[in-house]
């Protein structure tokens, strides 16, 4: 089973929208996907579960140890795809689990012991875990939970901004509660091939990321905004739009990374522009840690 979680500090980067459609996707290609949505926001939960009970157990009950993540998980309309709901309840989470030993790998322990009690038929390829816009304790629990983190970036100014400080924390997670974490991925979000500018901070985040950016460019497309309020992915709300294309070629990336070439893709220009925030180590992720794209074989 991969365990991805997908991280920014920075708000409103499409990590939601990528865990939504991403998880939809896979699961159109008969892989079984969790989604678990970490955010008080509730974004994803809104989006996968529109007939939602607001009364059911969610991952706050999960964390404060109320509830099971069997009784927080839901199915969704997809099928394959199944949600572990979130509520605004979880805002008050970082704070009630302060004092709480053992704080920052509640959800990794509840999920182990779900999963492992899990049919082997029916245990899931993926967990795709969706952090909030912020480098606490749940984004912390997200962080030992996963064992890649990938990033969504919007190919827009300010794109690298707080970069070198979610790297940091990545690597500090790393060496003190998981080991195993590696950048499984850095995915440019809500291009816009029209503008100089996407093809400019394209050209930077490549420079300064490498070969950890995937070739798939999630491009910015109007139906991947509107598919939510209507509580569909991508696929049900319109499925020959560009955004539902990006979303396969994502997954068929992520499935095997390396052999994948988007035809989606233009070339991007050369920029002579620096990186701001490019003091980071990304060296820390060394290429060999790349999870390998096999995806399928059941959770061990
Ligand atoms: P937050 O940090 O608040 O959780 P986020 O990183 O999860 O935000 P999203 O909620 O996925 O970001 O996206 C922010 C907004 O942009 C949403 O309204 C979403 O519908 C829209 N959006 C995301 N990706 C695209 C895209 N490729 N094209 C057009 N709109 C998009
Ligand atoms: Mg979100």
């Amino acid at each position: 089973m991969r365990r991805i979680a997908f991280m920014n500090q920075k708000g409103g980067v499409g990590k939601t929208t990528t865990v939504a459609n991403l998880g939809a996707a896979l699961a159109l290609m008969k892989r079984r996907v969790l989604a678990v949505d970490v955010d008080p926001q509730a974004n994803l939960t809104t989006h996968l579960d529109h007939q939602m009970d607001p009364e059911g157990p969610t991952v706050y009950e999960v964390l404060t140890g109320r509830a099971t993540p069997a009784e927080a998980i839901v199915p969704t309309s997809t099928p394959g795809l199944h949600l572990l709901r979130s509520s605004i309840d979880l805002s008050g989470a970082e704070i009630e689990l302060v004092s709480s030993f053992g704080r920052e790998t509640i959800l990794r322990e509840a999920l182990e012991r779900h999963l492992r009690e899990m049919p082997a038929e029916e245990r899931y390829h993926f967990l795709l875990l969706d952090c909030p816009p912020s480098l606490g304790l749940l984004s912390l629990n997200a962080l030992t939970t996963a064992t890649e983190v990938m990033i969504p970036i919007q190919t827009q100014f300010f794109a690298m901004r707080g970069m070198s400080k979610l790297l940091e924390v990545i690597r500090l997670v790393r060496k003190r509660l998981n080991p195993r974490l590696v950048i499984g991925a850095i995915i440019p979000s809500m291009a816009d091939f029209r503008t100089n500018l996407t093809r400019e901070v394209l050209e930077e985040i490549r420079q300064y990321f490498g070969e950890k950016v995937t070739r798939t460019v999630i491009r910015t497309n109007v139906r991947l905004a509107e598919a939510p309020s209507h509580g569909k992915t991508i696929f049900q709300y319109e499925r020959y739009s560009r955004g539902a294309r990006d979303f396969l070629d994502l997954a068929r990336e992520i499935l095997s990374p390396g052999e994948f070439a988007s035809p989606s893709v233009p070339e991007s220009p050369k920029s002579e522009r620096t990186v701001p925030g490019g003091d980071a180590d990304h060296d820390a992720v060394p290429d060999e840690d790349r999870q390998d794209g096999g995806g399928v074989s059941p959770l061990s």
